[in-house]
């Protein structure tokens, strides 16, 4: 479904990402975990190009890009690309002048072209699946934190990605309401999506993830199945990144 091969990314003299090969397969939870500053978000961003690699393949479906300094591919394949996933962000990042609905409705209808009784209906069963039917027309600052990011799940998939990222996607809520928004994702992860998933939230990646990966310093330090890589990991930062978690 993706897969990376040498992506390094820069910010300035900042080299962040150093070389990275990763696949992501269909229908499987891939959990990224690392320290702080280790370029977890950034690898996801580049996943969706929300930031351009410095270097390296990329693929997403059938669409592969191949990125060099200096050398973009041209903008209409990045954006064939980037249409094939969707992005929970960690602050929701919900429009706070719409109704839930219309945040629901506004990739579909205005980046898909999409007509609005058709999007309105994806929307509403979205809403009903993340539990939220009876929120359709309250606005994003009537909602709780968790409520709010059950919504950012239900608009990342109302333009029907065949990838969804989730950037620490319970990071920024009270610890009360971390629950009703891993419930989501794991219903998703069991109905088969695809999932990438930045997260510190161990117990979430030991029962859902297909795959651990433990970025250290821009590179993948280790990566296995969550159990072999909590129970026995091969290397002795990751046992010391491990040990810090408990
Ligand atoms: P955290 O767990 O703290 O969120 P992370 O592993 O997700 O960390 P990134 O957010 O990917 O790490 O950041 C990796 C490094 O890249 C950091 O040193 C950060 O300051 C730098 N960085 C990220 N985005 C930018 C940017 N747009 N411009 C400059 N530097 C950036």
């Amino acid at each position: 479904m993706i897969e990376v091969k040498a992506i390094q990314k820069s910010f300035g003299e900042h080299h962040v990402l150093k070389g990275l090969d990763l696949t992501v397969k269909k229908g499987q939870v891939t959990v990224i975990i690392g320290p702080s500053g280790s370029g977890k978000t950034t690898l996801l961003r580049c996943m969706n190009l929300l930031e351009i690699p410095t270097n390296g393949t990329l693929r997403v479906g059938d669409i592969s890009l191949t990125f060099e300094e200096n050398v973009q591919p041209k903008p209409k394949d990045m954006l064939a690309l980037r249409r094939k996933s969707g992005m929970v962000f960690q602050s929701y990042n919900l429009f706070p002048h719409m109704t839930v609905l219309q945040n629901i409705m506004e990739g579909p209808v205005i980046v898909q072209k999409k007509a609005k009784e058709e999007a309105k209906t994806t929307a509403l069963q979205l809403l009903k699946k993340v539990g939220l039917a009876d929120k359709a027309d309250a606005y994003p600052d009537q909602l709780s934190g968790g409520q709010q990011q059950r919504v950012g799940i239900a608009r990342a998939m109302a333009v029907n990605p065949e990838v969804l990222l989730f950037d620490e996607p319970t990071s920024a809520l009270d610890p009360e309401l971390v629950g009703e928004v891993l419930k989501v994702m794991k219903e998703l992860a069991v109905e088969g999506m695809t999932m990438v998933v930045v997260t510190h939230e161990m117990k979430f990646a030991e029962e859902v993830a297909d795959k651990v990966v433990l970025l250290d310093q821009g590179k993948i330090l280790e990566q296995g199945e969550p159990s072999e890589l909590f129970n026995h990991p091969k290397h002795e930062r990751t046992r010391a990144f491990l040990s810090r978690l408990i």
